[in-house]
């Protein structure tokens, strides 16, 4: 509830702070205590339409900006995240749960791709090719395309809009940005930041509000031709059904149900660190988190009963304290999605080996925390080894080959991420090779990505297209092909050539 204490925040759009043409508004709390982080703009159609013009205004002159100022420009951005590291992680500890230093990482990767993408203003390559008439020179270049919807999740409130508006920025074109509802003020730092490094009026613009009433209307909005979207499976699908009768360009990354395979020749305190760090780390609220432990039968008792002494050893609490393993879940809905896979899985016969409730003793009474889960003797096709929860629930399913391994780890809708434990350096590339996802790790666990390669998944995690590195370029730009001619006559291609 809003006090004398409440902070108040505004969209930014057109290069000035207002409130939402309703004058509507909606709060941000911590999931950690409860505690009020800010008021902002509860925004609609009007808002959204209103900085899609002046994205789309200042996109005529962005464009024309030469791409090496464009990359300075984040050149300073990634410098100023450096300088506001520190207090943009206690924020998302707050804001969003996660504990300091994955709150850091979750900055630096920022950093990272600010500086990576700022490097592609000097790059940013096309093709020269030589063609096939005397006399004529060809090369194909990259065009900016206009104005980008950037819609993202709260799960990584730094990160992932790093991820889109970085390479959206320096390949000439101009940004909408709707963040998640539950991490608006880090959005909101984030395009501060952006226009303190130098990105002028109407380039980045921010439009607060949920995804019926901004995120649809954006999807919608006949002039912005690209869509860029990280979020869950249902609202992918919803985007590109949406966006379709305008044929946009829809970049979509979405859900993951990622597993770590554990062969019997695996170091298995190796594997122990990896299956925490994947399958806890952000409460599991990664879309990489490994939820699935695929575990050779003949390490199967040694790993379950170690892996449960470690679990039980993890120290639930605020983000901002040093002696916390795993802060908060994001909401309410969360928790009660959580708690019902917790049902699901006992109803489908699996054993629950630890945790499995909502822990709501003492100062964890004030926020969202659930008990780091564990459930073993799981059948690949059960519903907690298919369907994504987004909790810190991970599933051990036993099996008696490195065949059976890979079948399991495949057999789901979804394909971001895969690891595999082993000594064994054939069976490592065969699993490379095998692992239907985006992104496999061998000796490591499921999450983990840098910034210069490709970043996403097969299957039902997105629609083909990367983010980061190389390929993020080819969202947010279009190929354009140029001919040449300086013969002084018209020289037609496929007949003037030909015998
Ligand atoms: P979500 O789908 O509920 O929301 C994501 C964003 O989409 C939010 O900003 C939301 O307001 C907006 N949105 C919702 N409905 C919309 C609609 N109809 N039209 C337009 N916008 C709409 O997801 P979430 O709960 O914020 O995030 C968790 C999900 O994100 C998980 O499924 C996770 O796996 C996925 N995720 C994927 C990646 C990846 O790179 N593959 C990374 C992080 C998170």
């Amino acid at each position: 509830m809003a006090t004398t204490e409440t902070r108040f925040f505004k969209n930014f759009i057109g290069g000035e702070w207002m409130d939402a043409a309703s004058g509507e508004t909606f709060e941000s709390l911590s999931p950690a205590t409860g505690e009020s982080i800010g008021v902002f703009p509860k925004s609609g159609p009007e808002d959204v339409d209103r900085a899609v013009e002046a994205a789309r205004a200042a996109f005529e002159e962005w464009r024309l900006v030469p791409a090496p100022r464009r990359g300075e420009i984040l050149f300073r951005f990634g410098q100023l995240l450096a300088e506001h590291k520190e207090d943009l992680a206690q924020l998302m500890a707050r804001e969003m749960g996660k504990v300091l230093p994955e709150a850091r990482g979750d900055v630096q990767e920022a950093i990272d791709m600010s500086f990576y993408m700022g490097g592609e203003g000097r790059r940013l390559f096309g093709h020269t090719t030589p063609s096939e008439l005397p006399d004529k020179f060809n090369m194909s270049v990259r065009m900016p395309i206009g104005v980008v919807g950037v819609i993202t999740p709260w799960n990584f409130p730094i990160a992932i809009p790093s991820w889109k508006i970085a390479p959206a920025l320096v390949c000439g074109n101009t940004v909408v940005f709707k963040p998640a509802t539950d991490t608006p003020l880090l959005g909101e730092r984030f395009v501060e930041l952006l226009g303190e490094a130098g990105v002028p009026a109407g380039v980045v613009n921010v439009v607060h509000g949920g995804g019926r009433e901004v995120g649809e209307r954006l999807v919608q909005h006949p002039d912005a031709p690209v869509i860029t979207l990280t979020g869950s499976r249902e609202t992918g699908v919803s985007v590109l059904k949406a966006a379709a009768d305008n044929l946009k360009h829809v970049h979509l990354e979405l859900g993951g149900k990622n597993a770590i395979i554990v062969m019997e020749d695996a170091d298995l305190d190796l594997a122990l660190d990896g299956i925490i760090w994947s399958a806890f780390g952000t409460s599991g609220q990664r879309c990489t988190a490994a939820s699935r432990v695929i575990v050779h039968r003949a390490v199967y008792d040694e790993l379950q009963s170690r892996l449960v002494t470690a679990v039980e050893r993890l120290r639930l609490g605020v983000g901002w304290e040093p002696d916390t393993d795993v802060g908060p879940v994001i909401n309410k809905a969360a928790i009660e999605k959580i708690h019902e896979y917790t049902q699901i899985g006992r109803d489908e016969g699996a054993k629950l080996l630890t945790g499995g409730e909502v822990a709501g003793d003492g100062e964890l009474a004030k926020g969202f925390y659930y008990r780091p889960t564990v459930f073993a003797d799981v059948e690949a096709g059960m519903r907690i080894a298919q369907e994504e929860i987004f909790g810190p629930t991970t599933a051990l399913v036993p099996v008696d080959s490195y065949d059976e391994a890979i079948a399991a780890a495949n057999g789901v809708k979804y394909g971001l991420s895969s690891s595999i434990f082993t000594r064994d350096v054939n069976r490592a590339f065969r699993a490379m090779r095998d692992l239907q996802t985006g992104i496999t790790y061998v000796n490591a666990g499921t999450t983990g990505a840098e910034v210069h390669l490709p970043f996403g998944g097969t299957k039902d995690t997105g629609n083909g297209h990367r983010e980061a590195g190389q390929a993020a370029l080819d969202v947010f730009t279009e190929w354009k092909s140029i001919y040449v001619d300086y013969s002084g006559k018209l020289q037609r291609a496929q007949i003037d050539n030909i015998e």
